[in-house]
């Protein structure tokens, strides 16, 4: 459990760390949290040369309002957005699935930026900015782009970052007052979704239910077309095809899909 060597830099900004990104390429890797990269590093499943740490970098943390939307920098922790004040009255489903990610210690090293450059499909945030229909921001030395959160994951840790880009900011809208639920299934407090449901303004998200944090597409046209929370709910898992683990077989997962949703559902906060 003791990581291969490496080399450490502290990034002074969002620019120094794409200046070092483009210097280093494939043997550098951004370091935010360290939560989920220190962990696959001692167990070598990665051994980059050097580690380009943004957590002190300007400009990368904070919560903001531009119009309609949130603007969350990268760097921002969970613990963070679940307090935000900000974040509770607009995107609430956020600030709720931030409070259940992992246990406090986690809550106050990892990143949002860092959980969605992740990627996994079990995690909270992704599925979360999935259902809220937010984006990102990636910059590279040629810029800034952004990507709908439902073209960002394309695959099993997989996202669309370019080599050399930053995450740099997340983008939710802001509906204050709108329904939402929000479902986790777990063996254990503390733990990732063996299954997850969220749902709000007639988007459902789910994780762990294929590669990537998907849409219950069957069951939004549904309810868009006049079904019950119950009706729409029964299609959840409808041309999913989730993988199989020690804690769940797929038609396992799929009955969690179909009764999270409902739950999400008809228990709107
Ligand atoms: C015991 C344990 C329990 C957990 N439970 C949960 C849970 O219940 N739900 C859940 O959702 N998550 C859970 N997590 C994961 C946790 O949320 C991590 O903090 C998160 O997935 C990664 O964020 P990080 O800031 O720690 O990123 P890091 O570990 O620092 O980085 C993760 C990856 O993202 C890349 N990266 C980081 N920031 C950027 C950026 N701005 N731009 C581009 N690439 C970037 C890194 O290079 C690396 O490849 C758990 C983790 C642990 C250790």
């Amino acid at each position: 459990m003791i990581p291969a060597r490496f080399d450490y830099v502290a990034a002074g900004s969002a620019a120094h760390a794409i200046d070092l990104l483009a210097r280093h390429g494939d043997d550098a890797k951004v370091l935010a949290g360290g939560h989920s990269l220190l962990p696959m590093m001692k167990l070598r499943l990665a051994a980059p040369a050097v580690l380009i740490d943004i957590t002190r970098a300007s400009g990368l943390s904070g919560i903001s309002v531009d119009g309609e939307e949130l603007v969350i920098g990268a760097t921002t922790r969970h613990a963070d957005l679940a307090a935000s004040d900000l974040v509770r009255a607009g995107a609430p489903l956020l600030a709720h699935a931030a409070s259940l990610v992992g246990d406090p210690q986690i809550r106050h090293r990892g990143t949002i930026g860092g959980s969605l450059a992740h990627a996994d499909p079990a995690a909270d945030l992704p599925m979360a900015l999935v259902a809220l229909g937010g984006s990102v921001e990636l910059t590279g030395p040629e810029g800034t782009r952004r990507v709908a959160a439902d073209d960002f994951f394309t695959g099993f840790f997989e996202t669309a970052l370019a080599d050399g880009e930053l995450l740099t900011a997340v983008r939710v809208p802001r509906q204050p007052g709108v329904p939402w639920g929000y479902q986790k299934f777990v063996r254990r407090a503390n733990d990732w979704a063996i299954v997850g449901a969220a749902a709000i303004g007639g988007r459902i998200a789910l994780a762990n239910m294929a590669s990537t944090p998907v849409r219950a597409r069957a069951a939004e046209q549904a309810l868009a077309g006049g079904a019950s929370p119950a009706e729409a709910a029964a299609l959840a898992a409808k041309g999913t095809s989730p993988g199989e683990d020690i804690h769940a077989d797929r038609e396992f997962r799929q009955h969690l899909a179909r009764v999270l949703t409902k739950r999400a559902l008809e228990h709107h906060s």
